[in-house]
């Protein structure tokens, strides 16, 4: 994949490897529906267009964390349907209620709000209850369970709104042998028989995310809910994308700025931190920590440039890095070359390189490709 002429960087999204990948992901869970997580722009690879991919490649619902998010993908005239579940005190719930969007609820005072939001917009809401099985951060607790359920049972036979589905989140998933997963199995379980013996029905029960997905069949209930996987990403340390039939779609690409000879000795950016050890030439690439280029891939991140890698020499910048080609770059790049920061083909650095050299995670390293990088679509 080239740079388009002109730009000095591009996150090109190859939106059938997103259709594709939802294929793979429903052939891991063949039993439930598919919820595609979209949120973030789409782990960075952009909202609307991701969205229509992973709807054309079998996803059944689309899943946002915030409100905004989910009224984002409605204004763009999707009508899939589409859960939010990280919603505050006096968020857009009429507005959510009228675009037909169903709220995760976790606590009391939610339902409050959206059952006032409902009498207003004159639409009973559809609420999904989440439960905390074990992570400790969203989702009502185990011990106020049953008071949430006889809540929202009583809303219900208000008219007011709709309990169609329930569903928690998993600590550990990517450890598939850590005993907190089967902890948390049982735990949905019991709390979905106490809200049963209520009188809950439930339409969607869900608990999976990328790696329960893939890992974790006793997990996939009514309906799964990667987000990563979508993309293509590995949610699974030192296991490749192809592994499990995927492959990744987001490529990031920059566009060589400038190549000269630094001699041996030499700092290199800001700090001086890294030192040519030869007469050598280097490249700057326009991509900093202003495009989410993590500053703690300094001297570490891998690029490629016709099909030879490279790594980053000294401090990412705000606006740019350099690379230590070796003496011979000067006769091999010029000025304008294409530079693969990550991408899907064979030999190319990945986001899990990327990750690697920064210390951080695949989730983190293209959720924050900033939106100064433009988008491209193939
Ligand atoms: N479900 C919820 C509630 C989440 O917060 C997330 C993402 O963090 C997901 C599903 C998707 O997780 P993953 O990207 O690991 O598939």
């Amino acid at each position: 994949i080239e740079l388009p002429p002109g730009l000095p960087s591009a996150a090109v999204i190859d939106l059938d490897a997103i259709a594709d990948n939802v294929r793979a992901l429903r052939s891991h869970a063949p039993k439930a529906q598919l919820m595609a997580v979209v949120k973030a722009d789409a782990y960075g690879h952009g909202l609307v267009p991701s969205a229509r991919a992973a709807l054309a490649g079998g996803a059944a619902w689309l899943g946002t964390a915030q409100i905004t998010e989910a009224l984002a993908l409605r204004a763009a005239g999707i009508q899939a349907p589409v859960l939010s579940w990280l919603t505050v005190p006096g968020d857009r719930f009429q507005q959510a209620i009228q675009q037909n969007i169903d709220l995760g609820v976790s606590a009391g005072w939610a339902l409050t709000e959206i059952a006032a939001a409902a009498r207003e917009a004159g639409t009973p809401a559809r609420v999904q209850l989440k439960v905390d099985t074990g992570l400790n951060r969203n989702g009502c607790t185990l011990d106020d369970w049953p008071q949430l359920i006889e809540d929202a049972l009583k809303l219900q036979a208000e008219g007011l709104i709709s309990v169609v589905g329930a569903f928690s989140h998993f600590v550990s998933a990517d450890a598939p042998g850590d005993p907190v997963n089967v902890e948390q199995l049982a735990n949905f379980v019991a709390a979905l028989d106490q809200a049963h013996t209520a009188g809950a029905r439930f339409e969607v029960r869900h608990m999976a995310n990328s790696p329960a997905t893939l890992t974790n069949p006793a997990a996939h209930f009514d309906l799964v809910r990667p987000g990563l996987a979508v993309y293509g990403l590995s949610p699974l340390a030192g296991r490749e994308p192809a592994e499990f039939g995927l492959r990744p779609a987001m490529n990031l690409l920059g566009r060589v700025t400038n190549v000269k000879k630094v001699a041996a000795g030499q700092g290199i950016s800001y700090g001086h931190t890294y030192t040519t050890g030869e007469d050598t030439s280097v490249a700057v690439i326009p991509l900093g920590y202003g495009d989410g280029i993590p500053r703690h891939a300094s001297s570490s991140g891998p690029v490629q440039i016709a099909g030879q890698q490279y790594r980053i020499a000294g401090r990412v910048c705000m606006d740019q890095f350099v690379l230590d080609l070796g003496p011979a770059g000067l006769d091999k790049i010029e000025a304008g070359d294409t530079a693969v920061l990550f991408g899907s083909a064979a030999g190319q650095p990945s986001a899990q390189d990327w990750a690697d050299a920064a210390g951080t995670i695949n989730y983190e390293i293209v959720t924050r490709v900033a939106a100064r990088v433009p988008r491209l679509y193939v």
